[in-house]
């Protein structure tokens, strides 16, 4: 064998976790040089009495490389020993380099890592089914730089394991790092090991929100690792709940994320594939987004006949063929609230082009790379929320959003974003253009509104004025943000550019069994906005809509009063004219039309057939009731109201 040195991992520290190979390197070791800080002294112990050891923390690597390869060239048996596994953060590639200059090999015997150390102290997998197939070994920048693409943030957003070395020192600003800009929950699982398997050993368990706190009261700064997520099992009690409830634990760790305001969305997608690999990305979106998700599956021949196209069987995939394809686009183009194109662009592009209309009634449009790498926003960014689903999209695939909005990219509110997020609507979407452009010229405008928006998202602009009254306006631009009535505001407002902004703008579509009592109907409907719709609140519906059938149903009377809404009605047949995504054969037989729901809603947000309105949230049966709620499209004139 040419000369050579050894590289030996030690292990975390205990003499009895070294590898068989690497300890016998070291009972036949001449010359030893290790890291002083973290390898054990009964490790070496084993060297032989002529042995000389050299502590590699006092010399620096020309020294250390000379020393070596001093002592290679007089014959002589060299390890270099390090902490862990050589192959994390062990600076073995400047010493592998400076040694092949002088004509050394070396080789590498592995070691037990700190991580895994770590973990089996901690008595837990870092790899759980449904919560985390990946683990991240990362770090904070120090005097060593982080590649831009690998912040910590990023990481989180992929909901893996990860475990962060030489960062101890750093925890505080890291775990706010990780809720704050990577999402994550604040009850994230968290820990830190510090000289695991040293007699000093310590373990401390907590959360992303308190760890920080318990490793500083403890004094640790150094020689720990820290890990973070869901994988974590703090005690056996959650072990064992999770393995109960693995879908739960998903659900709920995706859900707070996805109730960040830069990811907010809410609405039915449609997801459409192409390929096999673009089928898994598109499983993992309608997993991850907490949205409801139909996967429509356009695969070719050969790529159907693969060896895993049983995943086209599930139900939630729908296989179609080219036109059945641009058939069910069109189709569904209203009814979903956003449409998920897994493939290149260009083929998104073609197929939505002739079904584009405006930016006040055009569905989200995305487009996630079948990698996942890139999930770009491609129409109706604000309104339709393409830009916050895309961000969404993107943190469930572990990619990067692609953004590319005006207001966003000056690092401006927009007030159709706002809108959109408050799920409100614009009376007059004409009127958004030179809103914006003086919200980016830093011109005066006027906002007659409620104040925790104006608080929350503009207040900080100097260009921008709360008025309590619309009449009170002085700038030549206001916003004027009502429940209802904002026709008449507007006429009472003297700036030039006004933009009315509703905040009632949804209907409740609905059906109930006969007698159903009215508190059991309230409580169904309340989870149905709650849990199905994301969080809408009764305040932002406008009305309630169901069947004529039902006209005498206490129940949605009841319900009706409660939350102070109008009431209407439609006959079966008119229902039964109204094209939607849920029809129920049994609901027609006993009904005399598809659908109560969903129909329902969709004709009271109706605005003569010029606008078809939106369903934010297809058909929900609870045991004894169903919901839908549909969108009253931005622009659109309530039939009481006068024209101006
Ligand atoms: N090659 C080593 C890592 C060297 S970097 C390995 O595979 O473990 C040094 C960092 O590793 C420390 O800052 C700490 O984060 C971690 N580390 C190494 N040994 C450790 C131990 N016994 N206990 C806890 N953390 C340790």
């Amino acid at each position: 064998m040419r000369p050579h040195v050894t590289i030996v991992g030690a292990g975390p520290g205990a003499s009895d976790l070294i590898t068989l190979r690497g300890q016998q390197a070291l009972r036949q070791a001449d010359v030893v040089l290790y890291a002083g800080s973290l390898v054990s002294p009964e490790q070496l112990a084993v060297c032989p009495p002529h042995c000389r050891l050299y502590d590699s923390a006092g010399l620096a690597l020309a020294e250390q490389v000379a020393l070596m390869a001093g002592a290679v060239r007089a014959g002589q048996r060299v390890v270099r020993l390090h902490t862990g596994d050589p192959a994390m953060y062990g600076a073995t590639n400047e010493q592998m380099a400076a040694l092949a200059r002088e004509g050394i090999d070396v080789e590498i015997v592995p070691g037990v890592s700190s991580v895994f150390a770590a973990a089996a102290a901690l008595g837990c997998e870092l790899t759980s089914p449904e919560i985390s197939q990946s683990v991240v070994l990362t770090r904070t920048p120090g005097r060593t730089p982080m590649p831009a693409a690998e912040d910590a943030a990023a990481f989180a957003r992929t909901g893996a394991t990860l475990v962060f070395f030489l960062s101890a020192g750093r925890i505080d600003s890291l775990m706010r790092h990780l809720m704050e800009d990577g999402g994550l929950a604040p009850d994230t699982p968290a820990a830190a090991v510090y000289r695991v398997s040293w007699p000093e050993e310590r373990i401390l368990r907590g959360t992303v929100a308190d760890l920080a706190r318990q490793v500083q009261e403890a004094g640790i700064g150094r020689q720990a690792l820290i890990l973070v997520g869901r994988a974590l099992a703090t005690s056996p009690a959650d072990r064992t709940q999770r393995a109960t409830s693995r879908l739960y634990d998903a659900h709920f760790s995706h859900g707070y994320r996805n109730a960040l305001p830069q990811e907010a969305f809410a609405g039915a997608c449609a997801i459409y594939v192409f390929t096999r690999r673009g089928l898994a990305c598109a499983r993992s979106l309608a997993a991850g987004l907490g949205l409801p998700c139909r996967i429509y599956a356009s695969l070719s021949a050969g790529e159907a006949a693969g060896p895993d196209s049983s995943g086209l069987a599930l139900p939630e995939v729908q296989p179609l063929d080219g036109p059945g394809l641009d058939a069910q686009l069109a189709r569904g183009w209203q009814a979903f609230a956003a449409h998920i194109f897994v493939g290149a662009t260009g083929i998104a592009v073609r197929k939505i082009a002739p079904l584009l209309e405006d930016k006040t009634r055009d569905p989200a449009v995305i487009c996630v790379s079948e990698s996942g790498a890139h999930a770009v926003s491609l129409a109706s960014g604000h309104l339709g929320g393409a830009n916050r689903l895309a961000r969404r999209a993107a943190r469930v695939t572990g990619g990067q959003a692609v953004v590319s909005t005006a207001t966003d990219l000056n690092g401006l509110p927009a007030f159709d974003e706002l809108a959109a997020l408050a799920q409100a609507r614009l009376r007059n979407a004409e009127a958004v253009r030179p809103l914006h452009a003086a919200l980016l010229a830093g011109l005066p405008i006027d906002f007659c509104g409620p104040e925790d928006i104006f608080a929350a998202h503009l207040a900080a602009l100097p260009s921008l004025r709360h008025i309590d009254r619309p009449e009170d306006a002085t700038a030549d631009q206001a916003v004027i943000w009502c429940e209802t009535d904002g026709a008449a505001l507007r006429r009472r407002c003297p700036a030039r550019h006004v933009l009315v902004v509703e905040s009632r703008c949804l209907v409740l579509g609905l059906g109930c069994r006969k007698g159903l009592p009215p508190e059991e109907l309230a409580r169904l409907a309340e989870s149905f906005l709650e849990r199905q719709a994301g969080g809408i609140r009764p305040e932002q519906i406008a009305c309630l809509a169901s069947c004529a059938l039902k006209r005498d149903e206490p129940a949605l009377a009841a319900l009706a009063r409660r939350w102070g809404l109008p009431l209407r009605f439609f006959a079966a047949a008119e229902l039964a004219a109204v094209p939607v995504p849920t029809p129920s054969e049994a609901v027609r037989e006993r009904a005399g039309t598809p659908s109560v729901s969903e129909a329902a809603a969709l004709l009271a947000a109706r605005d003569g057939d010029a606008m078809p309105p939106r369903l934010l949230c297809p058909k929900w049966k609870a045991e004894a009731a169903t919901f839908a709620l549909a969108r009253i499209p931005h622009g659109r004139r309530l039939p009481a109201e006068e024209p101006r």
